[in-house]
């Protein structure tokens, strides 16, 4: 089922989520719903928070559903080692059609639960590594536009806030 995705301005987006803990059938449902979600939109990484769920669940594919072998779903993630810095451009599936460049660690390293409640870790290189520090933000309640300079995040705002006057958004 595709769930509809929590635009800037949502009060779900900036709550700090709360980890996964029950392992069970709904949580699986869950994320085949967020798997669908993230395919149909489409995008490379989808946090539970932009459905308005407030738990630590993420879904990442760098593939978009090319191949299945990078699909990953993973809860409660936490990073054990960043190395290096990359500075790319980046947007999110909750601000559309805005992106800009922020600066993330080249390489990392997170450690995780997968669905069955059992220790996953994932080292991640570029955009991989962009990818799990831009979910676990979603996580902790943190946007992109976030580590942006003030003056751009402003412009961001003050274009969005337009938008929203006009039933854009
Ligand atoms: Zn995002």
């Amino acid at each position: 089922m595709i769930l509809p995705i929590l635009k800037y301005g949502s009060p779900e987006l900036r709550k700090v989520s709360k980890p996964v803990e029950v392992f069970d059938e709904e949580l699986e449902k869950l994320s085949t719903n967020m798997i669908e979600t993230m395919y149909s939109s489409p995008g490379i990484g989808l946090a539970a928070p932009q459905i308005g769920v407030n738990i630590r669940l993420v879904t990442i594919d760098l593939s978009v559903g090319e191949d299945p072998s990078q699909l990953m779903v993973i809860c409660n993630p936490e990073i054990i080692s960043s190395e290096g810095e990359q500075k790319n451009d980046e947007g999110c599936l909750s601000i559309p059609d805005f992106s800009d460049t922020v600066a993330r660690p080249q390489k990392m390293t997170i450690r995780a639960l997968n669905l069955k409640g059992e220790e996953v870790q994932y080292t991640g290189d570029g955009l991989l590594a962009r990818c799990f520090c831009h979910e676990i933000d979603h996580l902790n309640g943190i946007l992109f536009v976030d580590r942006l300079s003030p003056l751009k995040r402003t412009l961001i705002k003050n274009k969005i806030k337009k938008l929203a006057k006009a039933g854009d958004w």
